[in-house]
């Protein structure tokens, strides 16, 4: 599988899906039909799909156009969002598996940003997960319908995939995100190494997709509650907060939202 991410909006990913014959198409997360149209016509592929992750309009602002322009398209996203996703075809549960484009994906149910949520994961050949707005590149998304204890069983569905699996995320947060990190962590050294590493990506105007679980085990706050250094330092700033993975985790998305 080809990824290939198309920059949509102000800081938003939606990526293109090559199957292997390399002429049949899907698209994660298409905010914007015309860049991801622009995109299918000029490497000559046939769109089949459109995966929507949640019913955020950076997320499905393009589905009904895209529906349009190309007859017969599938649109996929979340049972639990049946009423919310625009021009959808077909609703997936937990665990369900589905095919597009000459490749074969698995649902997972992720709520908290939205009750809806899913991610898309491809396990074959390079494994991959599409997270949309749950799982960013050292950080997760807001908790808009959800609890800090359903956001970290949804993370913690997203760490439990092999390591290497590569995670594309739905918006470009990387740079700020591991500022928070490094904050919070001062002594983690992989924060240090990717934040300068992903200084310099950003400086050059790059992309910072596609992160790992691997990495995201290491270096993102939110799978972290179990650090003794962000603990310590959370609870030397704030003595209220009881020594309990809930009570951490919601207190680093307390500070995270106004950071
Ligand atoms: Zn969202
Ligand atoms: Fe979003």
């Amino acid at each position: 599988m080809d990824v290939v991410p198309i920059p949509l909006l102000s800081d938003n990913y939606g990526y293109l899906l090559v199957g292997p014959d390399g002429e049949r198409a899907a698209v994660v997360d298409c905010s914007d039909a015309r860049p991801v149209l622009r995109e299918v016509e000029r490497r000559g592929l046939r769109l089949e799909a459109i995966l929507s992750t949640h019913h955020h309009f950076d997320h499905v602002g393009g589905n009904e156009d895209v529906a349009r322009a190309v007859p017969g398209v599938r649109v996929i996203g979340s049972r639990a969002d049946r009423a919310r996703v625009p021009a959808l075809t077909e609703a997936l549960a937990d665990g369900e598996s589905f095919a597009v484009a000459g490749l074969q994906g698995r649902a997972l149910y992720i709520p908290a940003h939205t009750s809806g949520h899913l991610a898309y994961v491809f396990p074959d050949g390079e494994p991959s997960v599409f997270s949309g707005d749950t799982l960013f590149a050292a950080g997760c998304g807001r908790l808009f319908e959800g609890s800090p204890a359903q956001m970290m069983a949804s993370l913690g569905k997203l760490a439990a995939l092999p390591d290497p699996t590569r995670v594309y995320f739905g918006h470009e947060y990387t740079l700020k995100n591991l500022r928070f990190a490094h904050e919070l962590e001062p002594g983690n050294r992989a924060i240090a190494a990717k934040l300068a590493h992903v200084e310099r990506l950003r400086a050059e105007g790059q992309p910072t997709v596609p992160s790992t679980i691997a990495e995201e085990k290491a270096t993102n706050p939110f799978l972290r509650w179990r650090s003794a250094e962000l603990r310590a330092g959370i609870r030397a700033r704030f003595p209220d907060v009881v020594d309990d993975d809930v009570a951490i985790f919601a207190k680093t998305r307390e500070l995270k939202d106004a950071y």
